[in-house]
């Protein structure tokens, strides 16, 4: 079916339609129906956004800081009630079940609340006297427009981890989110503006590489935050950099869950079996490796499996369904090419997902489990991004921090255990950047920072928290020196 509705940009608080020279698809992957059509900018498309967005700087970057709370306090306000439609939009363009797609406003909404305190966090230091007369202070100041550039995994939380803090700290902000779940963030631009947010300081422009690479080498784009694959991410920093931008640049994931054997492997298997199948794998904090360190295997497969059995797929919108389809009908091929190319290497297939069946044309996989899967096959390697759980079996608690250690990918990783010892050892010693303790998806909260180590972060700023808010602004340091008339007072003639 060919689908008519062609979304439309968001510039300068409207509503602006792109070119018809290039679109690209959006499908409902749960029925692999064509639903709309999204224009991909053009370069000149990208400069109306800059310019929109460079205009409304000046006057943005000078309103009081209360002023700008109210605006975010009630843009938190109009998120919430708008919620469920919100939620309803995700579903239908990426395919995760509606309670996760509740869930990742959720966790937004957090990093509204956090930009919210946007007075405290820009607060400077204060030096009285420094030398005689003479007394200094810092400020921060927001650095003009910044840009977003998000992946399709999670179309609310990712934008959200950025924009913002960009904007309470003063910034104006263009955010270019994938092409193939772009609804939901039209929808974010229009509460803004009944939040009150002046027109041109939060701009959508939609688009594909050519887009991207405009807002890259734009010399009126002083910042670029990025999340999305590691070549993608590479690539951005290096570009971005090269053209005097600062950038932080998330990217890749393949997250381990190392399991010991004094670990609650009932606890244990519930962890890896929402860790690994959950929104279809597609998460990066998703678990897709356990390590299994001595007979931990033996007892923990047998209860995966148990609950893999019990996993409902189907439609993300249908109540009762734990897992939804891929992305796309080309990122489910290239995760069954993964499936096919781990049987053929000789790891075990104990859960076979290719044989699940759902009526219609989604994009449908069912979940998949490897057992002694060895580091150099390409599903232990590789980030698939799909329902694969890859079982590594260890001899010890060395060879298993060896491994992860070793990994290129350093996002998130979880050890369980019961032995406040080893956790302990565990979490000084992984090379990983953000680790969870008997917790399988440790994704920090918003008054924290998100990110990874290696290849899963190029840049050196985490996003949200206070690295957000030193990402986004820059630092002024003012030493000031008064005259000795103007110290004492000697104007002040006050009568008493
Ligand atoms: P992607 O890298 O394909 O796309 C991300 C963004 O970059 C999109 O907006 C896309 O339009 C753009 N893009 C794609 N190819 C480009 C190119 N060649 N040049 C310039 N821009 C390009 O990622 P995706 O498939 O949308 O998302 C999944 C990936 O994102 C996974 O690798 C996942 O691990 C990663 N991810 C990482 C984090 C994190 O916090 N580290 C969070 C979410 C997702």
């Amino acid at each position: 079916m060919t689908s008519t509705i062609c979304l439309d940009h968001w510039i300068g608080g409207k509503r602006f339609q792109g070119s018809p020279d290039r679109t690209g698809t959006i499908y409902n992957p749960a029925t692999g129906e064509a639903t709309a059509e999204v224009p991909l900018a053009s370069a000149g498309e990208v400069d109306r956004a800059v310019a929109a967005a460079r205009s409304a700087f000046e006057s943005w970057s000078r309103t009081g800081l209360g002023k700008r709370t109210t605006i975010l306090f009630a843009f938190r306000e109009l998120v919430r009630q708008n919620a469920e439609h919100l939620a309803r939009l995700i579903v239908r363009e990426h395919g995760k079940v509606l309670t996760d797609a509740r869930g990742e406003i959720q966790r937004g909404l957090e990093v509204v609340e956090f930009a919210c305190g946007i007075p405290q966090l820009l607060k400077g230091e204060f030096s009285e006297n420094v030398s005689t007369n003479v007394d200094s202070y810092s400020l921060r100041q927001p650095l003009g427009v910044v840009a977003g550039i998000t992946p399709f995994n999670f179309p609310v939380m990712v934008p959200m981890w950025m924009f913002p803090v960009a904007i309470a700290a003063g910034n104006t902000f263009v955010l270019k989110p994938s092409e193939r779940d772009p609804s939901p963030s039209l929808m974010l631009a229009e509460l803004w503006q009944e939040a009150g947010l002046p027109d041109g300081v939060f701009n959508v422009v939609h688009g594909d590489r050519v887009a991207v690479e405009r807002l890259l080498e734009h010399p009126d784009v002083a910042a670029v935050s990025f999340v999305g694959s590691t070549a993608v991410a590479r690539r951005i920093y290096e570009t971005g950099t090269r053209h005097g931008k600062r950038v932080q640049a998330l990217g890749g994931a393949k997250n381990h869950m190392v399991v010991l054997p004094d670990a609650d492997l009932e606890l244990a298997a519930d962890s890896a079996v929402n860790a690994a199948f959950g929104s279809a794998g597609q998460r990066c904090m998703a678990i897709s490796v356990l390590v299994a360190v001595g007979d931990a295997g033996d007892r923990l497969i047998p209860l995966i499996r148990q609950r893999m059995q019990a996993i409902h797929i189907g439609d993300g919108m249908r109540p009762n369904v734990d897992m939804g389809p891929l992305v796309t009908r080309e990122h489910l091929s290239r995760v069954r090419r993964y499936v096919d190319e781990g049987v053929a290497a000789g790891a075990s297939l104990v859960a076979d997902g290719r044989e699940v069946t759902v009526e219609g044309e989604g994009f449908f996989l069912g979940p998949c489990l490897f057992d002694h899967v060895k580091p150099e096959m390409s599903i232990y390697r590789d980030e698939i991004f799909g329902p694969v759980l890859s079982v590594v079996r260890a001899s010890s608690y060395d060879e298993a921090i060896d491994l992860v250690n070793a990994s290129p990918y350093a996002n998130g990783v979880a050890i369980f255990t019961s032995d406040g010892g080893a956790a302990r050892r565990f979490q000084s010693e992984i090379q990983v950047g953000m680790v969870g303790i008997n917790v399988p998806i440790p994704v920090p909260m918003a008054y924290y920072s998100f990110g990874g180590w290696k290849d899963s972060l190029f840049g050196d700023a985490h996003v949200h928290g206070m690295e957000g808010v030193n990402f986004y602004t820059r630092a002024k340091v003012v030493t000031a020196r008064w005259p000795e008339s103007a110290v004492k007072g000697k104007n002040l003639s006050f009568p008493r």
